[in-house]
């Protein structure tokens, strides 16, 4: 087999039969992505060099005998991650040529376990956007095509959408994400992989560059369940450095892929009904779990459609507080002034772009004196009653199961130029980040173009186990073996 179409596990388990070296996985990956990249734009960086050394000593680890739990594997990383002495740049130019001296705590344990690093990965500026257009390195082509319209430039959803397309298009077995109001799931769902954003505090957010702090958790994109539970067991862990990471044991994920979904209780929401294509699915998707013995409830989430409005409230709030940092004097690129008050001004006209100033703006406005009550204050309130829709549910069934999306990927500048219709993409994906629940999309069907539609599972906080087990059902019971268009 072509060593860029190994799945992770399979990867892993064929260098440790010796069917296939880190060196031979990782240079077919690299060769992959020189073909691919100019094409794709999913890399920002690659580190091709730092990947061969790190290849050779991961195959010397693995012959001593001291292989750890991903040892040789070659994944990408989202630019988000602060990577020691390579460049990080949240995809803006504020950050453009940033070196971290510094690890992330995720980035930190991947390296333990073995794990190769291909490069960095793009995104939408500071994660803000669901298109990747966003991006000041540029936008990234989804892999997949129209059946009817093959010309037409999709994109991979955002803000993972780099890390998406990367592991779609086989130049990376995986890659690290990061979902803030379903960057993981919609990015995934849009390239037809697998992504899971689990339970806030269930990933540690230092060194991650911070969009919206109490909604932004780290997880994996992989083209299979069992290997976004592989690459979560690495990723997760109690760290002393982030004072919201959970201190609880993390479980094997993988071992609850293999878990019978018999005698589950299914929940529905009346209220994420829709229409077409997505709505079929979804159905499909509730049929499966039960012919597979689980048991279906109707649930009630009163407040979800108050979610959205909600969180594009809370998440440019804790934004603009967050982006206060890049004035020029700190970090990164500097635009000098006359005073200080107008070099800030000139740095930051000149280092964001669109989308992160209308973010600034519009969280300085629900931060204000005169607005604070009215907005932002409320948006908490509406919050906790997410939550507590939530915790009423848990009280009927075990997982909820939704559409990821209301649609499949869209192309290149359809809905770009409003706002709020792009914002819509996360209409389904924003109640977990909310609640803080762990969620994952899985791939579960093609469209009437051949475009992949996902569903998505949430679970009960730190219960990652059982959405990987229903996850994991989809995922057999869908059989879901199409291949993107343009592919390594
Ligand atoms: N699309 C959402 C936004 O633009 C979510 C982004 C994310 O999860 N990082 O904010």
């Amino acid at each position: 087999m072509e060593p860029v179409h190994f799945t992770l596990a399979g990867a892993l388990s064929a260098m440790e039969e010796g069917v296939v070296s880190s060196v031979e996985l990782t240079e077919a990956h690299l060769r992959a992505i020189d073909t691919l990249n100019p094409t794709l734009n999913a890399y920002i960086t690659v580190t091709a060099d730092r990947a061969m050394d790190a290849a050779r000593a991961a195959d010397e680890r693995r012959a001593r005998g001291d292989a750890g739990p991903l040892t040789g594997a070659p994944i990408a990383i989202k630019d988000l991650f602060c990577t020691a002495g390579v460049r990080t740049t949240a995809g803006s130019k504020i950050l453009g040529d940033f070196v971290p001296p510094y690890e992330s705590t995720v980035t930190t344990q991947l390296l333990r376990d073995g794990a190769v690093f291909l490069g960095k990965v793009n995104l939408d500026e500071f994660a803000m956007g669901s298109s990747n257009a966003s991006s000041a390195f540029g936008g990234v082509l989804n892999p997949w095509q129209r059946r009817d319209e093959p010309e037409a430039r999709l994109v991979p959803g955002g803000s993972s959408g780099g890390s998406a397309a990367a592991v779609a298009a086989r130049i990376a077995l995986a890659a690290t994400a990061t979902d803030t109001g379903g960057s993981i799931r919609q990015p995934a769902a849009f390239c037809g992989i697998a992504g899971i954003k689990p339970t806030y505090g269930r990933c540690s957010r230092f060194g991650i560059v911070a969009y919206a702090s109490s909604l932004d958790q780290a997880g994996p994109v992989a083209r299979t369940v069992e290997d976004c539970a592989i690459l979560l067991r690495s990723m997760a862990g109690f760290d002393p450095k982030d004072s919201t990471s959970a201190d609880r044991a993390v479980p094997d994920f993988a071992a609850a892929c293999h878990a019978s979904v018999k005698g589950m209780r299914i929940g529905v929401p009346a209220e994420y009904a829709l229409a077409g294509e997505a709505q079929a699915l979804w159905e499909q998707g509730i049929a499966w779990l039960r012919d597979a013995g689980a048991s279906i409830v109707p649930i009630s989430l009163p407040h979800a459609k108050f979610a959205l409005p909600t969180y594009y409230i809370v998440a440019p709030a804790e934004a603009s507080s967050n982006l206060a940092r890049y004035d020029g004097v700190r970090f990164g690129t500097r635009v000098p002034g006359e005073d200080l008050q107008d070099l800030y001004e000139r740095t930051r006209a000149a280092g964001f772009g669109a989308e992160v100033k209308r973010r600034i703006m519009i969280g300085t406005y629900v931060l204000s004196a005169g607005y604070y009550d009215a907005y932002y204050v409320k948006a908490q309130q509406v919050r906790a009653l997410i939550r507590r829709d939530f915790e009423n549910a848990w009280a009927d069934c075990d997982a909820i199961l939704t559409p990821s999306t209301p649609t499949a990927a869209f192309a290149e500048g359809e809905s770009q130029d409003d706002p709020v219709a792009m914002y819509l993409n996360d209409v389904f994906t924003v109640t977990a980040n909310l609640a803080g629940l762990p969620a994952m999309s899985v791939p579960a069907g093609l469209n009437s173009q051949g475009l992949p539609l996902g569903l998505q599972v949430i679970g009960r906080g730190f219960d990652e186990q059982t959405v990987f087990s229903v996850a994991a059902a989809i995922e057999r019971a869908a059989g879901f073996t199409a291949l993107p268009q343009v592919m390594a």
